[in-house]
């Protein structure tokens, strides 16, 4: 088709004209080549697609479409099944392409790595989308606006789920930050003569954490949790406890992989855990010979 000049099909659809409609019938379920494909994108471009601004309410396809899947789920519809077939094998345009080699996926990497929203900078003035989500919402009120939960059942149950997660989310925070808050200055538990003022020695490193991690197979101590397990829990590596409550001391015979549910019981009756982890360590670092032949 030469440049500039009209397709016959343009503004037709299958229900609007018999030829479309032929071509539909001898079409049906033939898959377009790769080849017709591109060339169907190419000419189609610019030209907006045939739902564009039309509803249930305003089109007749619109409505029997909506009708015809109205109750339909994705995954009992065999068509979602079909694609699903289809799609079987399909390579991921982005399958060996990395932000590096493909300006695309470093604009998606971009915006997802500052989990930029879609519709950042963008304006009903400058992007149709945003245009027609404007409209559409345009003198629309907010489904709960002036409602409060002691006037409305949604609004009250939205707000006891709200309330419930964030219970469930926080109650272990809130209720130790709260405890903490008994605990401070002479109180705390880690006031040893002012020691819990002391920066850890600088010795103290990630290195050494690592390798006392190592020695103990990256395992509790104490409950015997995995660190594995741990960052599971508690969100965080096993921590790295100093046996005698000096930060400074950070040969290895003082210090002990614990995770954080096991650290934090180390602070209250110091003396018997300190008794516990020594014990501990030094029945680990006596040689095999020596409870062989010793
Ligand atoms: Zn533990």
């Amino acid at each position: 088709m030469r440049k500039g000049q009209i397709g016959w099909s343009r503004g037709l659809t299958k229900e609007t004209s018999p030829g479309l409609m032929a071509i539909s019938r001898a079409n049906k379920g033939r898959k377009p080549t790769m080849e017709e494909r591109a060339k169907i994108s190419k000419s189609r471009k610019g030209i907006p697609p045939w739902n564009k601004g039309l509803t249930k309410e305003t089109n007749a396809t619109i409505a029997r479409v909506t009708a015809q899947n109205t109750g339909k789920t994705k995954g009992t519809d065999e068509s979602v099944a079909r694609s699903a077939a289809n799609n079987k094998g399909r390579v991921a345009w982005t399958t060996g392409l990395n932000k590096e080699t493909d300006e695309r996926i470093k604009n998606i990497s971009q915006k997802l790595m500052g989990h930029i929203p879609w519709n950042k900078g963008l304006t009903k003035d400058n992007n149709p989308i945003v245009a027609s989500i404007s409209t559409k919402i345009k003198g629309k009120k907010a489904w709960n606006a002036g409602l409060t939960k002691e006037t409305n059942k949604s609004v009250e149950s939205m707000a006891k789920i709200t309330a419930s997660r964030n219970k469930h989310n926080h109650s272990g925070l809130a209720r130790r930050a709260e405890k903490m808050k008994a605990y401070v200055g002479e109180k705390s538990p880690s006031w040893i003569d002012g020691r819990s003022f002391i920066p850890y020695g600088k010795q103290f490193n990630c290195q050494i954490k690592r390798h006392i991690r190592e020695r103990d197979n990256y395992i509790c101590q104490n409950c015997g949790i995995t660190e594995y397990e741990s960052k599971l829990h508690f969100k965080r590596n096993l921590d790295v406890h100093h046996i005698n409550y000096n930060k400074l001391d950070t040969i290895d015979n003082n210090l002990i992989s614990l995770c954080s549910h096991c650290n934090i019981k180390a602070n209250k009756d110091r003396e018997f855990w300190e008794r516990f982890y020594t014990d501990k360590i030094i029945s680990k670092s006596i040689p095999i010979a020596f409870v062989i032949y010793g």
